[in-house]
């Protein structure tokens, strides 16, 4: 059978034994990237699951469907890799994607924090995070961290976490206190609250985590509300719950000298994850190095609203023994899938190298390769999102967080190299995606119970919050 020749058939069978934990489900005959060094690639393979997990990865494994113990999805012409991670996206924003194409961080700030972001109430929360969450999912990330830096009230918190239940995404929610605007101030003590009533079970695919602004955001922002910054409290708050911490905007010298000093301090940890980190010291760097802590990339966001130092500092990452994961931060300004990210790294590092001997730099990058960012997507993501013992590849005994990317399409046919066909080629080609073994893409359309509703909701939370904003919405501006 052929993707061209499926029938419904055998969703239907996916779909009414979905919370089966003995179900399996053969995936076979595509060609697999398992990003697992040990494992490696096949040309030709299969990938079994049971339940929510990978139990085996191999050349031939339809002794499995025999007599028909698991329910066979045919992959010829497809590959099959694992789900993609971002590790830092503003998900509350998902309502005004594409908004601001062409904003600066100043007119960012004007429209996002301080005439829109006050205006939030929760069912606003859940409508950007929905959407936020099903673009994901189209787009092949099963795996998201939302940094919430609209948290003004417990309610828009549990909003926040609604979405990401329903949607069936794999989701790290970072409530981070908001940067303008009246609000509760029940930012960071509500976490506590949160943890219980929302995060008692380890089984969820819902986690909780403590997001924070580098002290550089402040400086930028100086009527923004402080209390949404790094500071020895607030880790000492996130370790005191267990939780791992993230930390947005970090970049500079008043963010390095932080580093430097909290680092110092004995206060950094394996579990932080530091995102953009542009111009940032040897010292602050080592320190990062010596915590073994995590770093985001988002590439395509600085240079596009205009910040100093902003081409990702890939090389460093590199030089200092680190790899990075990548996100994409915003989608009023940015583009939004981790394909339009792996390409922009893969860009700018290839173009460094090439110009470095014409510009006789000593210090020019060296080139890296689509694998590489191909990694950075999947394994590293994983790992700054505190997942890699369940995701990040297609290891045995992992949750089944898998992509399957057609390779027979008119746009990519045919298949010569699979690493290059993935990376250099885009959201189009997703067919299926599975998230701890449920099926939340088939056949290239999203599988959620009510898309009409979500359309719905989205647009009457845009609408709403554009009336009473006063914002001149003008779509063909
Ligand atoms: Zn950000």
């Amino acid at each position: 059978m052929t993707f061209d020749s499926a029938n419904d058939e055998i969703f239907d069978r996916i779909q009414s034994t979905a919370g089966d934990a003995t179900r399996k489900l053969l995936l076979r005959g595509g060609t697999i990237i398992t990003m697992d060094a040990r494992l490696g690639d096949f040309a030709r393979g299969d990938v079994l699951i049971e339940g929510n997990a990978i139990v085996d990865v191999g050349h031939d494994l339809s002794s499995a469907a025999t007599d028909g113990q698991a329910i066979v999805v045919d992959l010829d012409g497809a590959i099959v890799i694992p789900g993609l991670h971002d590790t830092h996206r503003h998900s509350w924003q998902g309502q005004f994607r594409r908004l601001l194409p062409d904003a600066d961080v100043v007119e960012y700030n004007r429209v996002m924090h301080r005439l829109l972001a006050p205006l939030y109430r929760p069912e606003d929360m859940y409508a950007g995070n929905l959407i936020s969450a099903l673009g994901a999912i189209d787009s092949g990330i099963t795996g998201i961290l939302d940094f919430s830096h609209n948290a003004r009230t417990p309610e828009h918190s549990d909003a926040s976490i609604d979405a990401w239940e329903d949607a069936g995404i794999r989701a790290i929610y970072a409530p981070c206190a908001p940067l303008f605007g009246e609000w509760q101030h029940q930012w960071p003590s509500d976490l506590r609250r949160l943890r219980e009533e929302r995060f008692a079970s380890a089984d969820q695919l819902v986690s909780l985590r403590l997001g924070v602004l580098s002290q550089a955001v402040g400086k930028t922002l100086p009527q923004s509300d402080e209390g949404a910054q790094l500071s020895e409290n607030a880790l000492r708050f996130a370790r005191e719950l267990g939780l791992a911490v993230s930390v947005d905007g970090v970049g500079g010298p008043v963010a390095a000298e932080q580093l430097e000093r909290l680092g110092a301090a004995g206060m950094l940890g394996s579990d932080t994850t530091y995102i953009h980190c542009r111009d940032l010291t040897d010292a602050a760097w080592q320190e990062i190095v010596a915590s073994r802590g995590n770093v985001s990339l988002a590439p395509a966001s600085a240079a596009q609203f205009g910040q100093p130092g902003s081409i990702s500092p890939i090389q460093k990452v590199l030089d200092v023994g680190l790899r990075p994961s990548l996100s994409l931060d915003v989608e009023c300004s940015l583009p939004t899938d981790m394909f339009a990210q792996m390409r922009y790294l893969l860009n700018i590092q290839r173009t460094g190298a090439a110009n470095g001997p014409v510009e006789s730099r000593p210090d020019a990058p060296t080139a890296i390769t689509a694998r590489d960012v191909l990694e950075f997507a999947t394994v590293q993501g994983a790992k700054a999102n505190g997942l890699l013992d369940r995701c990040g590849s297609l290891t045995p005994g992992k949750d089944a967080d898998i992509v399957i990317i057609r390779a027979d399409t008119i746009n990519t046919l045919p298949l010569n190299n699979a690493i290059g066909s993935v990376v250099l080629g885009d959201t189009s080609n997703i067919d299926n995606v599975l998230i701890a073994g449920q099926m939340r893409k088939w056949r290239g359309h999203i599988v959620y119970h009510d898309i009409e509703k979500v359309r719905r909701l989205v647009t009457e939370s845009r609408d709403h919050l554009i009336e009473i904003s006063g914002y001149d919405l003008n779509i063909v501006r």
